[in-house]
């Protein structure tokens, strides 16, 4: 069920081999032939999963998701683990920062008279013969996605932008202030935080 990813190229190079185009396909499960008990399946996420979600906030999500699938009668109990990471902008300077993402999730699905996706509990209608885990999954990454991204600490920010943010027009060469002119006779480059300690003098 691995998915592989065989290159950049694929809508020019083969056009006539749709499995390759269809990214999707791993996360669809034909649980018909599934007998009853566990079955495991592995889904890789990487940015080619986001061309079928072009509304997504980011295609900067790669990862994993390791799919345990308990059948029993007309139940099926699906379970999720992720882990990955997502390259985001940082809040701080806008470069961009690579934040872990991993998450454990469930679904339960029912076999029923007809489909419906919207409640807590999947019903598939006998006109389904597969299980479609993309769009759960692309929500569980986003509802998993941290609200604060940061790099974890100052230093590893642009220093560019994070002076430029600060309104100091130029970042710091000293910023622990361990030289000893530390900036007496360079008016560009002073740290405004001097100027204000000069004034209390
Ligand atoms: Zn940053």
């Amino acid at each position: 069920m691995k998915f592989v990813q065989s290159g950049c190229c694929n809508y020019l190079c083969t056009p006539q081999n749709e499995e390759v185009v269809d990214h999707l396909a791993p996360f669809r499960i034909p649980f018909v032939g599934l007998k009853p008990g566990q079955h495991d399946f592995r889904m890789e996420v990487d940015s080619l999963f986001f061309e079928s979600f072009p509304s997504s906030e980011t295609d900067q999500i790669t990862g994993e998701a390791e799919v345990t699938i308990d059948k029993l009668g007309s139940k099926m109990d699906c379970i999720v683990r992720f882990n990955g990471a997502a390259i985001l902008p940082c809040d701080r300077c806008l470069g961009d920062v690579q934040i872990p993402l991993s998450f454990d999730e469930r679904l339960v699905v029912q076999l029923g008279e007809s489909t419906n996706t919207e409640e807590e509990i999947w019903t598939l209608g006998p006109e389904c013969h597969e299980l479609n885990l993309s769009q759960p999954i692309f929500e569980w990454m986003h509802l998993h996605l941290p609200s604060r991204r940061l790099h974890a600490s100052e230093d590893q920010c642009d220093p560019a932008m994070t002076a430029y943010l600060n309104g100091g027009g130029t970042a710091s060469d000293d910023p622990d202030g361990s030289s000893d002119d530390g900036g007496s006779d360079e008016n560009d480059g002073i740290d405004p935080r001097w100027n204000a300690l000069k004034d209390l003098k």
